[in-house]
């Protein structure tokens, strides 16, 4: 049974509607991408010299230590 003219266009805007939502989905995802670049961006410097930060896990404990810097903490030094 061949769908009529109405179903074929019902169809036609379900899928349009579907891949508008995708669309919107990684518009979303790119957006948080970038929210959360920058938030690393700040997040991984050191508010106190400005160098440039890296977590490191010790165990149970996170904690920020400075690449260029070995065995100092950041906020220590
Ligand atoms: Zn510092």
């Amino acid at each position: 049974m061949k769908p009529t003219k109405t179903e074929e266009q019902h169809i036609r805007e379900l899928e349009l509607s579907r891949r508008l939502q995708m669309l919107e989905a990684e518009q979303q995802a790119a957006a948080e991408a970038e929210k959360s670049r920058l938030k690393e961006l700040h997040w991984m410097h050191c508010p106190k010299c400005g160098l440039a930060l890296t977590t490191q896990q010790y165990g149970p404990v996170e904690i920020d230590v400075y690449p260029q810097l070995p065995g100092a903490v950041a906020g220590r030094e």
